[in-house]
């Protein structure tokens, strides 16, 4: 038995007893597959997706690995869904890893290594990205704490 057709067995066995395993989102035995195939983590982040029901229910998205818009055939395919949070899935959007030297010709489903291969990919670009905007963020989280200390200074202060 393969990797997915194993996942999609267990999704399905676990559907059949819990029908109403998180069908507030309208889980379909494919997406409970994947949530499983990936351990229930943002692939991109690491990110608990079970850690609270908060996460489970309003951080999750299915990320299309190799984008819709440039591969239709694999807009469906498991393979090529992924589990990522919301805050990977928006900024990766389209972004394609898929770049030369091309991991995966053709339209056919993806291997387990294919797919580890394009999730690194996506991992790479977002550490490039992000390294400016992080930098930045560390700036405005010292003028917040900052800002902080200073109103209690100032409280106490007025307090004496
Ligand atoms: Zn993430």
């Amino acid at each position: 038995m393969s990797e997915s057709s194993r996942w999609l067995s267990l999704a399905d066995e676990l559907f059949k007893t819990n029908p109403d395993i998180f069908n507030e989102d309208n889980y379909s035995v494919q997406s409970l597959s994947i949530y499983l195939r990936d351990l229930g983590r943002c692939v991109y982040c690491g990110l608990d997706l079970l850690q609270q029901r908060q996460h489970a229910y309003h951080f999750v998205s299915f990320d299309h690995l190799l984008p819709k818009d440039k591969y239709p055939a694999l807009a469906k395919e498991t393979t090529n869904l992924v589990l990522s949070c919301r805050a990977c899935n928006g900024p990766k959007r389209q972004w394609n890893p898929n770049y030369d030297p091309k991991i995966v010709v053709g339209d056919g489903p993806l291997t387990d290594e294919q797919r580890e291969q394009l999730i690194q990919r996506v991992r790479d670009y977002f550490r490039e990205v992000n390294a400016s905007r992080n930098a930045k963020f560390d700036r405005e989280r010292e003028l917040i704490l900052t800002a902080m200390k200073k109103n209690a200074t100032m409280a106490a202060t007025a307090g004496a």
